[in-house]
């Protein structure tokens, strides 16, 4: 079974190839879609996550023959209605890790609820039509300081209880089988795994 993804960032391919054999699926093999950097790019302007993955998963999946899916993921803090959300990657101005961390620890300061979720939706997509969505969630705390130096974005931020460690003190397997993108790919693969034939 091969699956396309709609990435032309060969980190997040790598990425999703080491999950399917972490998470139990040697036999499904991700291909990159060819040529993505050359397609029109698709806006990620959607208000939800399932609306940004649909939008491109149904927009790349034309540029193909088969299966392709894309993800949207992002942070949502309780006492901040969900921010950043949809817009975890440019939240700060700037748009960096560090800016963005920066600002989350100033919208939290005195918090007492520091409640927070990463969501992962990955959309499925045939030839233009959009076939399912998985969502996954990891549920956390937004700490006061950073802590370890592995991972990306919000990780040294985001404390994770049953491991009693941030995701960025996780190794990239340890986080991908407790993480919102192990949890929404894990039924992407479940699902690629049960279709017939
Ligand atoms: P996307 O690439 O549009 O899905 O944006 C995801 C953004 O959400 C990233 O730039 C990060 O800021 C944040 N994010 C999503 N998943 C993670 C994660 O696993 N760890 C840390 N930050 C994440």
């Amino acid at each position: 079974m091969t699956v396309r993804c709609a990435t032309g960032n060969p980190g997040k391919l790598a990425e999703f190839r080491m999950a399917a054999a972490a998470l139990g699926h040697p036999e499904i093999e991700i291909l990159p879609l060819d040529g993505i950097r050359n397609l029109p790019v698709c806006e990620e302007d959607g208000e939800t996550f399932e609306a940004n993955a649909a939008k491109k998963a149904l927009h790349y999946s034309a540029y193909c023959s088969g299966f392709l899916f894309a993800d949207d993921s992002g942070l949502a803090v309780d006492a901040l209605d969900g921010a950043p959300g949809v817009r975890s990657a440019r939240f700060s101005p700037e748009g960096t890790d560090e800016a963005n961390n920066r600002l989350l620890l100033e919208k939290l300061a005195g918090a007492r609820d520091r409640h927070a979720r990463f969501v992962c939706v990955i959309a499925l997509a045939r030839e233009g039509e959009l076939i399912a969505t998985f969502r996954g969630e990891a549920e956390g705390v937004v700490l006061e300081a950073p802590r370890g130096t592995q991972g990306f974005g919000y990780d040294p931020l985001f404390y994770y209880p049953p491991l009693g460690k941030t995701f960025a003190e996780l190794d990239a397997k340890t986080k991908m089988l407790v993480s919102h993108r192990g949890a929404a790919l894990r039924q992407l693969f479940g699902y690629l795994a049960r279709l017939p034939g």
